[in-house]
């Protein structure tokens, strides 16, 4: 009978990663998670994450159930209406509002928003309340050897755990997946995005707004208030070029730019954290498995920051293993586990990946003509109560 150093090894401490460590190691399985790099966790420490993450309903019913969420729930903001802004005319003023209400779906807000330096903070806290979790900062995945049985995983500290399933949440170049030769699909838009946080004077009162004009969405969701006045993360696509030279502005010229993309709509904007550059692709591995390996994350799909998906899209691979996983242990990691993943999973994902990007072009229209189609697209799709439901049931992850 083999025996096994742990059940798990989880390539990766992003915070995907360090969620999968949670979720598995809640669920009574002894994981080992490696990432060569330690996690920051402190806002302004040099190389902090300053993008956010909206948890939506689903990802946070999972949180709660592995006892992460009784650790979060104080620092997050609530999401209870996404408005959409089209200020796609001539100058850069709102022309179409629509507000999309959590209310008409469901009694809960659609998510709840949280800085991911601060989410990696709680996650490691978490961990070091599972003693079945083992966390080493420092040790990378080096190589891979699977058979039928069991994986073997090579370590930069030289040693080679033997486990029952490995899960690949090492990021969009994830060496996990590289190793076991599965393929991605990838397009470029030629766009980055900045992310960054701001004080404003109005109150956000729980409203996410995206803003349309070209280049990307320009979208400001709800944080906690900082230093006692209302404070809002900005995600602001542009074209590459674009964002770079935005990026490397003086303060008071960013924020004259700032304020002139926002329209104004919460007051004058202060820039109030580091600016932050993000890469925009969109990325699809062609499986979600392999002998003995479950990609997941940016790993498995990349997608714009539109709707707050990404990591929720992370989060419903993650329900999907430990859920099939819990149902029948003695399978963890067998070829009916893993095709069953890939099979429940993959054209879902490709579906989120399809739909993001198309809504990412929408958004990037610099002719007027496209502009103006875009206005009445989202006019049309509004004004019909179903569809309009329906969208937002789609969005939040409640509908496949
Ligand atoms: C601007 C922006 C805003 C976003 N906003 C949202 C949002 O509101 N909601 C949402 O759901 N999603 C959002 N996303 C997406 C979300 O941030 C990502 O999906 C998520 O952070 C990626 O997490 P990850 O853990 O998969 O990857 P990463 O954060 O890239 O983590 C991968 C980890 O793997 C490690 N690694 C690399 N090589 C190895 C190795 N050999 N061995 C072990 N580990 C290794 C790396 O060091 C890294 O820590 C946003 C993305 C962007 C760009």
């Amino acid at each position: 009978m083999l025996t096994f150093d742990h059940d798990i090894l989880v390539s990766g401490g992003g915070v995907a990663g360090l969620a999968a460590a949670a979720v598995f190691g809640a669920a009574g399985f002894s994981v080992l998670c490696v990432d060569p790099t330690a996690p920051i966790t402190e806002r302004d420490a040099e190389g902090s994450d300053l993008r956010t993450t909206a948890f939506l309903q689903p990802s946070q019913s999972l949180l709660e159930q592995a006892g992460i969420w009784a650790r979060l729930k104080d620092h997050a903001a609530p999401l209870q209406v996404m408005r959409i802004v089209d200020a796609g005319g001539v100058v850069a003023e709102p022309r179409l509002v629509k507000n999309f209400n959590a209310a008409d779906i469901s009694e809960k807000p659609f998510g709840w928003n949280l800085p991911n330096w601060l989410l990696r903070r709680e996650l490691l806290a978490r961990l070091t309340e599972l003693p079945n979790v083992e966390f080493r900062p420092g040790v990378g995945t080096t190589s891979l050897f699977t058979r039928a049985s069991e994986a073997r995983v090579g370590l930069s500290d030289g040693s080679r755990p033997r486990v029952r399933l490995v899960i690949a949440a090492d990021g969009r170049a994830s060496p996990m997946r590289e190793a076991a030769g599965i393929n991605v699909k990838t397009t470029r838009y030629g766009q980055k995005a900045l992310a960054f946080a701001v004080l404003h004077p109005i109150p956000h009162e729980n409203v996410s707004t995206e803003i349309h004009r070209a280049g990307g969405p320009f979208t400001l969701v709800p944080l906690p208030d900082w230093q006692g006045l209302p404070s809002s993360a900005v995600v602001w696509m542009e074209t590459g070029p674009e964002a770079l030279r935005l990026a490397e502005l003086p303060c008071d010229a960013f924020e004259e730019a700032l304020n002139y993309r926002s329209c104004l709509l919460f007051g004058p904007l202060t820039l109030v954290s580091r600016r932050t550059v993000w890469p925009i692709i969109s990325q699809q591995a062609e499986r979600m498995s392999s002998e003995r390996l479950a990609l997941m994350a940016e790993a498995a799909h990349v997608v714009p920051p539109i709707g707050a998906q990404g990591l929720n899209m992370s989060l419903m691979d993650l329900k999907l293993l430990v859920d099939l996983a819990v149902s029948n242990p003695t399978e963890l990691g067998s070829r009916g586990m893993l095709d069953t993943y890939h099979r429940k999973r993959h054209g879902e994902v490709t579906a989120r990946v399809t739909g993001i990007d198309l809504l990412n072009r929408a958004s990037m229209a610099a002719s007027q003509p496209m502009r103006d189609l875009r206005a009445k697209g989202l006019d049309a799709i509004y004004s019909l109560g179903p569809v309009r439901k329906t969208m937002m049931q789609l969005g939040l992850g409640a509908r496949g």
